[in-house]
C-alpha cells in the first residue's frame, strides 16, 4: 500500500515522464481513480499525443489523411486538470531531493514519478546510415517523411522483416514501389511467430509483388548524395531510393540508468510498476518485469502492455485495486489480413496449425508442457478470445483435437483438473 492517500500528496503532483500510450493512460486512469492531486505530464513530442500503430498501417496509405488519431483531444487534458508541458523532456531525476531537472532549464518537486518513456527505433550503424534517404519509423514525423518518399516507381529496401519492416512493405507495395525486404533470419517475423505463419505472410506478399532476401546481413548503404543501394555481406548489391531499416527499438531507459534505477534492458519494475525506488513507477515499452505466467523476463511492445501497466501503476498510486492481470496480446494488419496474438509464444513451444494456411485463414496454437501457452489467429478471431483465458488458467490441451479447427478450443482440453467450471464457463463466453 502506497504511505499517502490521494489528494495528500505533500502538494507535490505525480510527475509522469512521456505522454505516449501509457503516460497519457497513467494520467487518465489516475483521474479515473479519484487521484485530486497534481499531475504533470511531460511529453517530449510537441502536438498532441497521438497513437502508434496507424503510423505503418492507415496513415501510409493513398489518399489517407496525414492527421493523426490523437490518444485524447486537448480539452481532455484542461478538463482533467492536468498539467502537459509539450515539447519538454526531463534531463535528470535527483531521488534524493524528489526532483525532476527539464530541457527547459527548470526544476520539478514530485511525490510519486512515473518513467512512460517508451521505446526509438534501434539505429541503423552500418556504414552510410546517415544519408537521405535511409528512414526509421517511431514518431509521427517520421510516418509523414517515410509517406512522402513512397512514390509510385520508387525502389524500396526494407531492413528487417519484423511487424513495422512488413506493414511498411505492404504499404509501399500498395502505392506501386518496388519493395524488397531484406532478413537477416530465415523467415519473416521469426521473433514473434512460428514457421507456418511466417510461410503464409510471405507468400501474402510475394503474392503482392514483394521479393524478399534471406540471410541478408546488410554491410553498407551506398549512393552519392543521397541512399542509391544497400549492400549485403555477399556483396550483392541491392538498388534502393528508399531504405526503411525496422530493425527493432531501444528502451528509452538512459535517465532511469542515470539515476541509479536498476535496468537491464529495460528499467526492472515489479507487478505494480514499482522500480527499486518506492516513489518512482515505470510503464510500457520501457519496462521489464517478470511474466505472470511463467516467471520469464520480458519486456513488452505494445499498446495491450502499455495500457495494462499503466492501469496497474495508477491503482497502485490511488491505493486501489487494479484491474484483473491480462494475458499480452499484439496484432499486425498486412495487405489487409489480420495476425492477432495471445500470449508469449517460446521457440521450443509444440506447434499446432488448426485450419488450412492455404484456404487463408487459420490459427497456430502453442503448447508449452502440454499446456496452451499462446496462439496466433490469421484473419479470424473465433479462437482469440477463449485462448486467452485458457492462457491464463493453464489449460492442458488435447494435441489431436486442437489439430481440428471444427471443435472449438474449449472442447480440446482432457479432463483437466486444474481448470475450474468457472474457467470453462468464461473461456465459452
Ligand atoms: C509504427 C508503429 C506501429 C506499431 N503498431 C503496433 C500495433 O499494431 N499493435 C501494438 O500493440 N503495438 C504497436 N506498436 C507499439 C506501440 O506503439 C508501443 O508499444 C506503445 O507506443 C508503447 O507506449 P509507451 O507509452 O510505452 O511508449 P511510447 O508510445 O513510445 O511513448 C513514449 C513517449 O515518451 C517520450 N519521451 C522519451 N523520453 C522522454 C523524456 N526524457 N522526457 C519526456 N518525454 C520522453 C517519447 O518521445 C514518447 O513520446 C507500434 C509502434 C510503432 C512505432
Amino acid at each position: 500500500m502506497p504511505d499517502l492517500q490521494p489528494g495528500i500528496n505533500n502538494g507535490q503532483p505525480v510527475i509522469i515522464v512521456g505522454a505516449g500510450h501509457s503516460g497519457v493512460a497513467v494520467a487518465a486512469g489516475l483521474r479515473t481513480r479519484g487521484w485530486v492531486g497534481g499531475i504533470l505530464l511531460l511529453d517530449g513530442e510537441k502536438e498532441t499525443p497521438y497513437e502508434r500503430p496507424p503510423l505503418s498501417k492507415e496513415l501510409l496509405k493513398s489518399g489517407a489523411p496525414d492527421e493523426s488519431t490523437v490518444l485524447r483531444k486537448e480539452k481532455f487534458y484542461q478538463d482533467k486538470r492536468i498539467e502537459r508541458l509539450a515539447g519538454i523532456t526531463a534531463e535528470a531525476i535527483d531521488r534524493q531531493s524528489r526532483t525532476v531537472v527539464l530541457s527547459d532549464g527548470s526544476r520539478r518537486g514530485y511525490d510519486r514519478l512515473v518513467v512512460a518513456t517508451g521505446s526509438r527505433a534501434r539505429p541503423l550503424t552500418v556504414p552510410g546510415s546517415g544519408l537521405p534517404g535511409v528512414h526509421a519509423l517511431r514518431t509521427r514525423e517520421d510516418a509523414l517523411d517515410l509517406k512522402r518518399a513512397l512514390v509510385a516507381g520508387t525502389r524500396v529496401a526494407i531492413i528487417g522483416a519484423g511487424y513495422i519492416g512488413l506493414e511498411v512493405a505492404a504499404a509501399a507495395a500498395a502505392r506501386g514501389c518496388k519493395v524488397t525486404v531484406l532478413e537477416l533470419q530465415d523467415r519473416v517475423m521469426s521473433r514473434v511467430t512460428s514457421e507456418p505463419v511466417s510461410r503464409f505472410f510471405e507468400q501474402l506478399h510475394e503474392q503482392n509483388g514483394i521479393r524478399f532476401v534471406f540471410g541478408a546481413a546488410v554491410t553498407a548503404i551506398e549512393g552519392q548524395r543521397r541512399a542509391e543501394r544497400v549492400v549485403t555481406a555477399d556483396g550483392t548489391v541491392h538498388p534502393a531510393d528508399v531504405v526503411l531499416a525496422g530493425i527493432g527499438v531501444l528502451p528509452n531507459q538512459e535517465v532511469a540508468t542515470e539515476a541509479g534505477l536498476e535496468c537491464r534492458d529495460g528499467i526492472l519494475v515489479d507487478g505494480e510498476g514499482r522500480t527499486s525506488d518506492s516513489a518512482i513507477y515505470a510503464t510500457g515499452d520501457v519496462t521489464r518485469f517478470a511474466s505472470p505466467v511463467d516467471g520469464t523476463s520480458q519486456r513488452l511492445e505494445c499498446i495491450q502492455n502499455a495500457q495494462a501497466q499503466a492501469d496497474r501503476v495508477a491503482a497502485h498510486i490511488t491505493g486501489q485495486q487494479p484491474a484483473e492481470p491480462e494475458i499480452p496480446w499484439f496484432w499486425t494488419v498486412q495487405h489487409g489480413v489480420r495476425l492477432q496474438t495471445a500470449g508469449v509464444r517460446h521457440p521450443d513451444d509444440d506447434v499446432i496449425v488448426r485450419g488450412t494456411p492455404a484456404v487463408g485463414k487459420f490459427a497456430v496454437i502453442y503448447l508449452r508442457d502440454g499446456r496452451l501457452a499462446a496462439v496466433d489467429t490469421v484473419a479470424g478471431l473465433a479462437d482469440f478470445r477463449p485462448a486467452k483465458k485458457l492462457i491464463a488458467a493453464g489449460a492442458l490441451i488435447d494435441p489431436a483435437l486442437a489439430a481440428d479447427p471444427r471443435i472449438p478450443l474449449t472442447d480440446t482440453i482432457p479432463n483437466d483438473p486444474s481448470l475450474t467450471d468457472a474457467d470453462l464457463v468464461s473461456a465459452r463466453i
